[in-house]
């Protein structure tokens, strides 16, 4: 039985395909994500990738923020639910997951069971984003994927004060202007979304271990000061922004098992 979940997120588009609900078989992400042709070019590469055709696969879960949209799907299920089971199948005994995305944060408490307890979430600022540090990364002409290098270069990271991401950019400016470097302004950027993110999981009775999903878990950056901030160890795996679209495998994996 093979079965495909695909992610439709605000900036990229995931999929993945599971093989009898146990092993990962392909994944394709590309850099566009609802609204574009990024999910269907998400979904053909996987389908090629596995050399099979739409009539192979025998559940279709769409999540993310564009799953209504997208047509060909045989289920839905929230992003929350999908994030929790990826992040349980690659972390056993998980017990946090902390996602950051391209425009919300969530962190979901996951019982010992391995299902979601609780959770918070932002998405109504920009701020302790993914999107934020889009905006950061086209101010200073570094891309996000450059990020972490660069903040490991800081001596004196910047203190970015503002919350609000319009008001931040006028801040990383006036340091620019000010002879602050641009490491330094990037490792402040990284630690305010840390912080953001970090002060949100302190609303939950926070268990380890813990772990990031979405996009912004590849900043090594990002992960290091969440950690310092929580003082506890944040796991991350290389996959982590695909746990979304794994999870969504996973679950049309359950349902079938059920059928
Ligand atoms: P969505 O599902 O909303 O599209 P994602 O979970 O895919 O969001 O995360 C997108 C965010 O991840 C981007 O806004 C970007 O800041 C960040 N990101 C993507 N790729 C990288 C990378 N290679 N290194 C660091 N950050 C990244």
């Amino acid at each position: 039985m093979l079965t495909l979940g695909i992610d439709i997120g605000s900036t990229t588009a995931k999929c993945a395909v599971l093989e009898d609900g146990r092993d990962f078989r392909a994944v394709s992400l590309r850099d566009s994500g609802v609204g574009t042709d990024g999910p269907q070019a998400a979904f053909e590469g996987v389908l090629a990738e596995l050399g099979v055709s739409r009539r192979d696969i025998d559940c279709v879960c769409a999540t993310g923020y564009g799953r209504a949209a997208w047509q060909d799907a045989d289920l839905r299920a929230s992003e929350l639910t999908c994030h929790c089971l990826g992040g349980v199948y690659v972390f056993p005994g998980l017990r946090t997951l902390i996602d950051i995305g391209g425009q919300d944060a969530k962190v979901i408490s996951i019982d010992a069971g391995g299902s979601m307890a609780e959770f918070v979430m932002n998405d109504k600022c920009a701020a302790g984003t993914g999107r934020f540090l889009d905006v950061m990364a086209a101010l200073l002409r570094c891309p996000v994927d450059s990020f972490a290098e660069a903040a490991a270069r800081s001596k004196s990271p910047a203190s970015i004060s503002n919350t609000c991401t319009v008001f931040a950019e006028s801040e990383v400016i006036s340091q620019l202007a000010a002879g602050a470097a641009v490491e330094d302004v990037i490792a402040g950027v990284c630690r305010s979304v840390a912080t953001r993110v970090g002060s949100l999981a302190r609303r939950l009775d926070m268990r380890e271990p813990v772990c990031m999903s979405g996009g912004v878990a590849r900043n090594a950056a990002v992960r290091e000061a969440l950690s310092e901030y929580l003082q506890v160890p944040v796991l991350f795996d290389e996959r982590a922004q695909l746990f979304g679209a794994m999870g969504a495998a996973i679950y049309a994996a359950k349902r079938k098992s059920k059928e």
